[in-house]
């Protein structure tokens, strides 16, 4: 053969491999198209199968409209698409899907096999396709109304990426249950239920919904009914009628509707009631305060306001392994990096993906932090750059923390003591609800009316 440095074309088959890399990125990306897909067929109802975590077997079924026969051939062919057909409805597409790559790029990628019957056919048909998105094998196959697409060995057509693949199958896996959670939680009157199955084992569940109308339902089935209340802090803010409509709440049930925070200031206080609560009055209100509750809000808020955390130097600096994207994320937020306690050198002359090392995290005495916190900032900034914010689990930390350093319920406050409490839910961003969510303050009665 020629020697290695002549410089030669790359052969059809293997450009389009390596772009249909580009296509399909992650294990995240083929769960996603392959349920995009049969959503936009129309499914009230879909499956996802997976065994070992995907590397082995990715399987998406619907109940959705089927393919015709008379578009077998065009099923897995790049830029093929029943979708749009001229530029002009690029401007009315309806579909998450339109550009007709992402089956293409499975095939090249993967071992896919189809079956699907059209609700006009009588009878399904199975078709297995090559790395070209060639039909080798079509035969008759029963079957409901519906599609089922088989992905086996996702990545095995390109070695390195295979390996990567593998080699980082527990992210992978994580990042692709965080999409599909996502997809349960918006499709609303859609059943989504998606099993995993490691070897031989037993099937297990990993995220499913029961296809309910609104989203709190399908909230509540994704994240179970313990954690919804705690997310109602969050949905609920910045509460605009859609939302209250969505959770079933009247619009004059969210404090931050009816007062204002100008109110606390005020307030004349009253006393205390059972050691836990302060009484408070304005006007002819009469308003009932959590102590711990509020007190709890204030110290969070100030927490995550103001702490910057120690960074810990590691004694080797570490790969991240980012994609180009996250890596120029990461680069344009260090600041916000740094105030978590993260560091990085970055390299401006290392390849894009290699220019960033990892040589500071933050410490604490009961919680450890890695790549997953930094990863779940990168996430956050992607949607807001620039915009102070805390992974996950240091709100976690900070709120254990708030609640340790709060007057607990049980401690007899004097009025100075309750009156410098209630001055603070003035001051705060969010004084309606503790960090875990359980309202700080009631409304007793009008005194008008009694
Ligand atoms: P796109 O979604 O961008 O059109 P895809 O490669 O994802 O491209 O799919 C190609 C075509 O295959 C779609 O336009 C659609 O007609 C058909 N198709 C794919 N998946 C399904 C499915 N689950 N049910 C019915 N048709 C499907
Ligand atoms: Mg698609």
């Amino acid at each position: 053969s020629e020697p290695a440095e002549t410089i030669k074309r790359i052969d059809r088959e293997s450009v389009h491999r390596i772009c249909s890399g580009q296509v399909v990125l992650s294990l995240g990306t083929a769960v996603k198209e392959l349920v995009e897909n049969s959503l936009d067929a129309g499914a009230t109802n879909i499956d996802v199968r997976l065994k070992d975590h995907g590397t082995e077997l990715i399987e998406v079924s619907d109940n959705g409209g089927g393919v015709d026969e008379e578009n077998f051939e065009g099923l897995t062919l790049k830029h093929y698409t029943s979708k749009i057909q001229d530029f002009s409805d690029l401007i009315h597409v309806e579909t998450f899907g339109f550009r007709g790559e992402a089956l293409s790029s499975l095939c090249a990628l993967s071992d896919v096999t189809i079956s699907t019957c059209h609700k006009s056919a009588k009878v399904g048909t199975r078709l297995v396709f090559d790395h070209n998105g060639k039909i080798t094998q079509k035969a008759p196959y029963p079957r409901q109304q519906g599609t089922t697409v088989s992905v086996q060995h996702l990545f095995h057509t390109l070695p390195v990426r295979h390996k990567e693949f593998q080699r980082n199958i527990r992210k992978e896996y994580a990042k692709m249950v965080q999409i599909l959670q996502a997809y349960c939680i918006i499709s609303k009157g859609v059943r989504i239920n998606c099993t995993n199955q490691v070897g031989q084992g037993k099937k297990s569940p990993v995220v499913s919904t029961a296809g309910g109308p609104n989203l709190k339902e399908n909230i509540g089935a994704v994240f179970g009914k313990k954690q919804l209340q705690s997310l109602v802090p969050f949905v609920q803010l910045p509460p605009n009628e859609a939302v209250c409509e969505e959770y079933g709440l009247k619009s004059t049930d969210l404090p931050e509707k009816l007062y204002s925070k100008e109110m606390f200031a005020k307030m004349e206080i009253i006393g205390q009631f059972n050691l836990g609560f302060i009484i408070a009055k304005l006007n002819s209100d009469l308003f009932i305060i959590d102590q711990h509750a509020t007190d709890e809000k204030y110290n969070f808020e100030m927490l995550q306001q103001h702490t910057v955390l120690q960074g810990q130097k590691l004694i080797v600096p570490q790969n991240l392994n980012l994609t180009a994207v996250n890596e120029t994320v990461l680069i344009e937020n260090l600041e916000i990096f740094r105030k978590n306690g993260f560091d990085f050198v970055i390299n401006e002359n290392a390849p894009v993906t290699q220019r960033v090392k990892l040589i500071s995290l933050p410490t604490s005495k009961n919680w450890t932090f890695g790549p997953q916190d930094i990863d779940e900032l990168i996430f956050m900034l992607s949607d807001c750059p620039g915009v102070m914010c805390r992974p996950s689990r240091v709100r976690q930390m900070f709120a254990s923390r708030a609640c340790r350093k709060s007057v607990m319920i049980g401690t007899a406050l004097s009025v100075q003591e309750m009156r410098k409490l209630v001055t603070h839910m003035g001051e705060i961003e969010h004084p309606w609800n503790c960090p875990h969510g359980r309202p700080t303050m009631r409304h007793i009665a009008s005194l008008d009316l009694i």
